[in-house]
């Protein structure tokens, strides 16, 4: 074979190499959440991947969708926007998980079924708005600065109860949970303790919304899911891990 050939041979392997990748990559990752799930006496079934997809662009969507991944996560509305418009987009649930700015809200409770990201009551009573304005109904999570940092989004813990109540009863979102970023560190155990708090926070605000379905822990990240797991996460958002 000619140098040619071997060329034309090894770009078409690399084409079509991406969705085992990916899926290689889920494996792993299925693994150690089963591994932490076992330790911590949970079942894995109890713990969703998103795949943070804002490091690849669309034309990957189809090997994402290959390897088996469905729940696909994005942080920002224009890049989300080009997976969007691909026909095969509406095979996934799409997690909007990053700071959401008002002018984009219209769009986004159109094409996402959850937002993760919800931190304040005025965005959520917006979002909520748009959401019935279009029919739909909008799985939302609160978001929590559990470890208090000035550069970090989200509510302080203390103001999360009253921001529930507030919400809870709109039209157009569904409260379903709580989500958090924990600092950045090399010793993933050192955050096991925020991981912790905001469990304790969701059982609270739980009990006092007298309501089963606000549920979801959405914590955990490529660098720290088996912690978050190990504490209680039912959703990891998973980025480098999978397709960095
Ligand atoms: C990018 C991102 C992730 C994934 O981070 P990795 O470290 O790449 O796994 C999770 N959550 C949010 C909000 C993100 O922006």
């Amino acid at each position: 074979m000619g140098r040619q050939g071997l060329q034309v041979e090894t770009m078409e392997k690399e084409a079509v190499d991406w969705a085992t990748t990916y899926r290689k990559r889920l494996a792993e990752v299925e693994d150690a959440i089963a591994a932490a799930c076992r330790r911590a006496g949970r079942a894995p079934q109890e713990v969703r991947v998103i795949a943070v997809t804002k490091y690849v662009g669309p034309e990957r969507l189809g090997d994402l969708l290959a390897a088996g991944l469905r729940e696909l996560g994005e942080n920002r509305w224009q890049q989300a926007r080009e997976k969007l418009m691909r026909p095969e987009a509406g095979a996934a649930t799409w997690h909007f998980i990053g700071r959401l700015q008002k002018n984009k809200v219209k769009a986004v409770v159109r094409h996402f079924a959850w937002i993760h990201s919800i931190d304040s009551v005025e965005l959520g009573t917006f979002v909520a708005a748009q959401a019935a304005a279009a029919g739909r109904e909008v799985n939302c999570l609160l978001q929590v600065n559990v470890s208090g940092e000035a550069t970090k989004a989200g509510l302080p813990p203390e103001e999360v109860s009253a921001a529930a109540q507030a919400l809870v009863r709109l039209e157009g979102i569904r409260l379903r949970g709580l989500m958090t970023m924990a600092p950045v560190t090399d010793d993933p155990e050192s955050v096991r303790p925020v991981f912790a708090a905001l469990r304790q926070l969701r059982d609270e605000v739980r009990q006092q919304l007298g309501d089963p379905a606000f549920s979801e822990l959405s914590m955990g990240m490529s660098d720290d899911f088996p912690a978050a797991v190990a504490e209680g996460a039912t959703m990891v958002r998973i980025g480098r891990r999978l397709v960095g």
